[in-house]
């Protein structure tokens, strides 16, 4: 392995569940792993796909395990599709089929929100863990009535996992309106370039520079991949070896847990 190449990274982009974390429980090694970054002058992200929870959300939950977290350390689907709306959905009426958080991220953004079919130029997907029926029959009638409306989605997960298995997640419901209409929205989250991409510009940072670090091969490493950064998969989290050599992504770097990321760093300057 290239330490070296680890080394000289100065953007990680780090998945949560499964890689800082497991559930409730914070890995042992997570905050010197953090700690380590910023003091060799790096940069760190907390990604994720969850388009339910809020920056302000995710920062109480990560301050509960013990991760101290600020607004600028994250870069959520929400916050992606709020940018990619901007970029090419600035004006329209956006129907939102999303939670209240998701609602805010793009309304803080200057974006239009309807809840009136008529007037709906764009509809947006979440991960809306406050769907009803009537919004799916919004949805379903824009889809069938209009086949050319811009349809787009915060994330492709089909489950979101919880204390006792799994809910279903906007991949799923997605798939529900694709039984109603035959169409697949443009998705923004993992494994999209998307947000690895945002976070590359925001920070200018290189390619070459930027780590994506998670535990999932088609949504973390895929993501990684897609934007050409330098990937790394921990097996401490949904991945284990047998899954890693059947598929046909392969991340550059690939290691029991980012304990041995913190390891490679500390080696930085012996
Ligand atoms: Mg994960």
């Amino acid at each position: 392995m290239d330490e070296i190449v680890l080394q000289n990274c100065e953007l990680f982009l780090f998945d949560m569940d499964g890689t800082l974390y497991l559930g409730d429980n914070l890995f042992s090694f997570t905050n010197e792993l953090l700690k380590t970054i910023r003091d060799q002058g790096g940069r760190y992200i907390f990604v994720t796909n969850n388009s339910s929870k809020s920056v302000s959300d995710y920062i109480k939950k990560l301050e509960k395990l013990g991760i101290p977290a600020e607004y600028n350390d994250f870069m959520t689907s929400s916050q992606a599709t709020a940018l990619y709306l901007l970029e090419h959905h600035k004006c329209d009426n956006l129907y939102v089929c999303g939670t209240k958080s998701l609602k805010k991220e793009l309304l803080d953004n200057g974006l239009n929100i309807t809840d009136d079919y008529n007037k709906t130029d764009c509809i947006v997907m979440g991960f809306d863990t406050e769907l009803n029926f009537k919004k799916l029959e919004d949805v379903s009638r824009l889809l069938c009535t209009r086949p050319d409306i811009p349809y787009i989605a915060t994330n492709p997960d089909y489950v979101c996992p919880t204390e006792f298995g799994s809910v279903p997640d906007c991949g799923s419901v997605c798939d529900m309106l694709y039984n109603v209409a035959k169409r697949r929205p443009i998705v923004i989250g993992k494994p999209s370039a998307a947000m690895p991409e945002l976070a590359m510009k925001k920070y200018g940072v290189s390619r070459d520079k930027t780590l994506v670090i998670g535990d999932r091969i088609y949504t973390d490493i895929k993501s990684g991949l897609n934007a050409g950064c330098r990937t790394l998969l921990v097996l401490s989290g949904e991945t284990d070896l047998e899954t890693l050599n059947n598929s046909a992504d392969k991340p550059e770097f690939v290691m029991n847990s980012a304990e041995d990321l913190l390891f490679v760093l500390k080696r930085k300057f012996i």
